[in-house]
């Protein structure tokens, strides 16, 4: 958490210097604009995000998709507006549908996103539309300014209960990057999407449509929607839009046959994990699951939780209570329980060891006064298989008995997980079949018998409607 915040207020002298004397030209639209940060600055961001969004994810590995966003992503960057900068992409491990830019180059996919595009030619267009983000400067732009707004937020300690939703942001920084580009911001990036993808050979037109599937899957869930979608309100005026420019460009381009890359693209994300990877920790029942960890323990009713590689977080509704659970520092339970009191700058109120379910530990109430409020907290270290767990629940100095019995639940039904149905859970995948008849998209999975209620999630996954029309040797991807 230190270092975040030495680096936004670094970033800060930084930028108060710029103010009086920045200008720089914008590499898209040529024009002079105001910038807090220098080339330099974005490249030393992108070096220095990258590894917190590594670890933050995880990367997904497949050397085949690596290999492909690999060689679009440099011949892409080789026809834009920054052919100087050294970009890099990466395809994370997260369900979640989304592709973000980092300034300096940094070009994000999740698998999520991947499992959701058709084609090449869709992939290509969002692969467009962040390298925009990154020659035009948006992320630069954004990002100083979040920066800035932030600083109130990241200055105060981490742990208060107003935090709770967050504390990841808080935590990892990596929260920073995912603010929402202005409108302006995100018509230029459609608009480069389509310039560049159509420059490096694809039909343009398969980015609007791709603007349907993304359309569908806000309606369908609130929660997993990319950035590029939640800053417009009208994503058919979007498609719209970029159908004409793509029309514009086809005419344009020297390529006379514009690629899609339909199958070709299925092929390759043949096996894709799709949704939540159980290895990474799951939900079931009230009780979180971490198979390759070994653990398991109860969440409190109707609390949020949010799981990421670095901790579970758990929140009451109204935010007036957290609990995370994490690794702890240290090689014994009484360093660890020093480093938790000194990282969170917490006086101790009364401690004691104990035993969770046979396992060594040891529990602490701990205060923090911050400037305006007491908050206490209550931790449990348990040592278990050669690591210390942490759990802290924290809520302000006059709630905390009410949720003391709360916290207390959870941690002391910290267990070893052994149920041989849990430990060996495996994700669903991205199969790849081949239509055996003419049918309607419904009919095709009635055939392959699809479950009734992943019907619409199937045809949201493959941009097609129930009614479809298949072709008998069409392609179309089943969640097995
Ligand atoms: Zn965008």
């Amino acid at each position: 958490m230190s270092s975040i915040n030495k680096r936004i207020y670094g970033c800060l002298l930084i930028g108060a210097c710029l103010i009086l004397n920045s200008c720089a030209k914008n590499p898209v639209t040529g024009k002079n604009d105001f910038m807090l940060m220098s080339e330099s600055q974005e490249i030393a961001t992108g070096k220095q995000s990258d590894p917190e969004i590594v670890s933050f994810f995880g990367v997904y590995e497949d050397d085949n998709l690596h290999k492909f966003i690999q060689a679009k992503g440099q011949e892409m960057a080789g026809i834009s507006h920054r052919k100087n900068l050294t970009y890099k992409f990466r395809v994370v491990d997260s369900p979640v549908v989304n592709a973000f830019a980092v300034p300096g180059g940094y070009v994000y996919f999740t698998r999520g996103i991947m499992a959701h595009f058709n084609n090449e030619a869709e992939f290509a267009g969002v692969l467009g539309h962040e390298i925009g983000h990154i020659t035009a400067r948006h992320s630069a732009k954004q990002y100083s300014r979040a920066m800035l707004a932030q600083v109130g937020l990241v200055a105060g300690t981490v742990i208060s209960p107003e935090f709770a939703k967050y504390a990841d942001i808080a935590q990892t920084g990596v929260g920073l990057l995912f603010l929402k580009f202005g409108r302006d911001a995100e018509s230029q990036s459609d608009k480069l999407g389509v310039e560049y993808s159509t420059k490096i050979g694809y039909d343009a037109m398969e980015m609007a449509t791709f603007f349907e599937t993304l359309d569908r899957l806000q309606k369908k869930s609130g929660a997993e929607v990319p950035d590029f979608l939640s800053t417009h309100p009208n994503p058919a005026d979007r498609e719209d839009k970029v159908a004409k420019l793509a029309a514009t460009w086809k005419k344009k381009s020297a390529v006379k046959d514009l690629k899609v890359g339909r199958n070709s693209y299925l092929k390759m994300i043949d096996g894709l994990v799709y949704g939540e990877d159980p290895k990474q920790g799951f939900v079931e029942g009230g009780v979180f699951f971490h198979p390759v960890l070994k653990f398991q323990f109860p969440i409190p009713r109707e609390w949020n939780l949010e799981n990421t590689p670095q901790q579970v977080q758990m929140a009451a509704k109204d935010g007036n209570a957290m609990m995370l659970m994490t690794l702890a520092g240290g090689s014994s339970l009484e360093e660890a329980a020093k480093a938790v009191l000194q990282k969170f700058q917490l006086t101790l109120v009364e401690s004691g060891k104990r035993s969770v379910n046979g396992l060594p530990a040891i529990e602490m109430i701990a205060d923090q006064q911050q400037q305006n409020q007491a908050i206490r907290t209550l931790s449990t270290l348990i040592q278990y298989n050669g690591n210390i767990y942490l759990f802290i629940g924290v809520a302000q100095r006059q709630q905390f008995d009410a949720y003391f019995k709360l916290f207390q639940s959870t941690m002391h039904n910290f267990d070893v997980l052994t149920d041989q149905s849990k430990l060996n859970r495996q994700p669903e995948r991205i199969r790849i079949k081949t239509i055996q008849r003419n049918a309607s998209f419904a009919q095709a999975m009635r055939d392959f018998s699809v479950d009734e209620k992943r019907v619409e999630e199937t045809a949201i996954l493959n941009g097609m409607s129930l009614n479809d029309p298949l072709e008998k040797g069409t392609l179309i991807k089943i969640i097995e």
